[in-house]
């Protein structure tokens, strides 16, 4: 019998990455936590420019108003990277000091010298405006028991017309819209909304933090039925399916590749090929 599989939103963005990544990190939490902490400096990296993302509408006021918005700016940059510690307590737990003081340096030192990250967040945009009149709620999670599916959304925007899921996105931005991935990711916050405010999302953001990218996507049906179908295929491998590869699947740099190639081998002896 097939159980009701719980999914969260982020087993369906790496059933994207990798089908079978799904399927390693259901199976083998502990490993993923062992990768996660073999690639510290980009954690902490990725963590700094998250804390950066839900800091803008500070930096902002400062750079708009400050004598020297330089100075101001820099120390809330710093402020955020001393933060982190106590933020995030669990996931820098297992950093070396010395290595995660060395990235906060280099991260102070990249975005207070980003001219052109400032010139781009105080430029503004539709985004910003509504962050600044609406303010947000922060890793606002929703649970979906009609469709056993669970996420944290980084800020959930409530106006009086609309509530607007937006993404923070550490990595790099598209030439234009967002990526498909990121669209999938937004239809299935949309989703979640839906049933928790009884509304109909019709848009969402992703804030492309490292360069300062602010982009609007709208949630299609498309995606919406794309999340559906890919919540069905995340459902089976949870409950035991070992999927195919990923078509561009990263297994350079994987580190259940090990895993991986052991289980292709069994499976073929036990088909025969
Ligand atoms: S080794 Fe490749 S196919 Fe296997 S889980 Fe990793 S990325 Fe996917």
């Amino acid at each position: 019998m097939v159980q009701n599989q719980k999914v969260k939103v982020s087993d369906l963005t790496q059933y994207g990455i990798c089908p079978r990544l799904v399927y390693f990190h259901a199976r083998e939490p502990e490993h993923a936590e062992l990768i996660r902490s073999g690639n510290e400096r980009s954690m902490i990296e990725r963590i700094l420019l998250k804390e950066l993302a839900f800091n803008l509408h500070k930096i902002r006021e400062d750079l708009k108003k400050g004598e020297d918005p330089k100075e101001d700016a820099k120390s809330i940059i710093k402020d955020i990277a001393d933060d982190v510690e106590c933020i995030y307590k669990k996931e820098l737990s297992e950093v070396a000091e010395d290595v995660l003081d060395d990235v906060k340096r280099e991260f102070i030192t990249r975005m207070t010298e980003d001219e052109e990250w400032s010139r781009k967040l105080l430029a503004g945009n539709e985004l910003l405006e509504l962050e600044e009149i609406h303010g947000y709620d922060r890793e606002h999670t929703m649970v979906s028991e009609k469709l056993s599916l669970s996420g944290s959304v980084d800020k959930l925007i409530n106006t009086d017309n609309e509530v607007i899921p937006c993404m923070i996105k550490t990595g790099k931005c598209p030439e234009y819209g967002v990526w498909r991935s990121d669209r999938v990711q937004l239809a299935a916050y949309a989703l979640l909304i839906e049933e928790e405010f009884k509304t109909t999302v019709q848009r969402g953001f992703v804030e492309y933090i490292r360069t300062a990218k602010f982009r609007e996507s709208p949630i299609r049906r498309k995606y919406r039925a794309r999340v559906l179908q890919t919540l069905k295929h995340v459902k089976r491998i949870k409950n035991g399916a070992f999927p195919e590869k990923g078509v561009n699947a990263p297994c350079d740099n994987c580190a259940f590749v090990d895993r991986c190639d052991t289980k292709k081998t069994l499976l073929s002896v036990l088909f025969r090929k």
